[in-house]
């Protein structure tokens, strides 16, 4: 089976809009939300990219702001009878899959993933069938289908270490859907690996001449970069890893100065734990740059404080999940979870 490139094209990414708000509405919308939570019995759980206003909102309130794989324990173990989730849709379908007796809430349920859109479902079943001697280690930004379909899920925090698992159990791996973090775990696995095409709109826009050029300007800048960054931009990093390995390098390095490539709403936990340290967004510009995303993804952009207080308001965005698929979707999950904890 020849495997089409599963990067999407311009026009299916959405434009970005930023809200236009006072920050006297800023503050009123956020003592709302507050106010919601507590009488809703519920908490926020939000990812790293989205609006540092909600970010602040989930650390003030009892949540809590991580990486999908943190985000996704925590809201298994939290107590709240309703967890809302900022981030995209695969998160909130995690948390349903994790807690099926809780309701998951979103403030919207057009915050979607261009790996997650990059995986048809039947598509992937039909590769996985095709290959059923391998492995299936999927990606946490993937739909419910597809994790039911898989034997691991694995996030950017875990990756490295279950696939050396696997290798080490002699196991030959089914990789989807992320093609640049595939080839940067098999580089560094030497794993048995074969990789789904898809790519993430934002890491793909990262630029490595225009990086280089950069880094001139800047000699003493540390780079930091996510692994679903092309591998010439990976290759120039002094450290690769996950958002919530991105915050720690920044903190340990001893450099003043970073560039980052990852989506600019981590910035504001760089800046928040690094107040005396410079920050600077990788560039998204050079030779062959569209800037579909410019370092910031465009559905993570959908969440905002307005939709946040009248999802709460309403009850609508609910994320359901067919149970009989949940229950074989959690299995890989709980896999995963298990294995970091133990
Ligand atoms: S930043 Fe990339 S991987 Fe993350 S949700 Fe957006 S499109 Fe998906």
């Amino acid at each position: 089976m020849n495997l089409p490139d599963y990067t999407l094209e311009p026009e299916q990414v959405p434009l970005q809009e930023e809200p236009a708000r006072s920050s006297a509405e800023r503050d009123a919308l956020k003592a709302e939300i507050k106010s919601l939570l507590a009488e809703k019995n519920a908490v926020l759980v939000a990812h790293y990219y989205v609006d540092p206003d909600i970010q602040d909102l989930a650390a003030e309130s009892g949540g809590f702001v991580s990486d999908s794989l943190e985000m996704a324990r925590f809201g298994r173990d939290h107590e709240a009878d309703t967890l809302i989730v900022a981030g995209v849709r695969f998160m909130g379908e995690t948390a349903k899959i994790l807690s099926p007796e809780k309701t998951v809430l979103m403030p919207t349920l057009k915050a979607e993933c261009s790996l997650d859109l990059g995986c048809p479902p039947d598509q992937f079943k039909a590769f996985c069938d095709e290959h059923s001697d391998r492995t299936v280690v999927v990606y946490a930004n993937t739909s419910v289908q597809v994790k039911a379909m898989s034997d691991w899920v694995v996030t950017s925090s875990c990756a490295l270490d279950i696939v050396n698992h696997l290798k080490d159990r002699g196991e030959k791996i089914l990789w989807a859907p992320d093609k640049h973090l595939g080839h940067y775990i098999q580089t560094n696995t030497d794993a048995d690996m074969l990789l789904w095409q898809g790519a993430c709109v934002v890491h793909e826009e990262f630029k490595a001449k225009a990086l280089l050029d950069l880094k001139k300007v800047y000699p003493d800048a540390g780079v930091l970069v996510h692994p679903e960054s092309p591998a010439a931009v990976v290759a120039i990093a002094d450290r690769v890893g996950s958002t919530s390995a991105i915050i720690k390098a920044a903190a340990e390095l001893p450099n003043d100065t970073f560039i980052v490539g990852t989506d600019r709403g981590i910035f504001h936990q760089l800046r928040r734990q690094n107040p005396n340290k410079r920050f600077i967004e990788a560039p998204t510009a050079g030779d062959g740059a569209t800037c579909r995303s410019c370092a910031h993804c465009p559905w993570m952009a959908m969440n905002a404080l307005e939709n946040m207080a009248s999802t709460l308001l309403s009850g609508d965005n609910e994320i359901f999940v067919d149970p009989a698929i949940g229950e074989r979707a959690m299995l890989p999950l709980e896999r995963m979870l298990a294995f970091q904890t133990g």
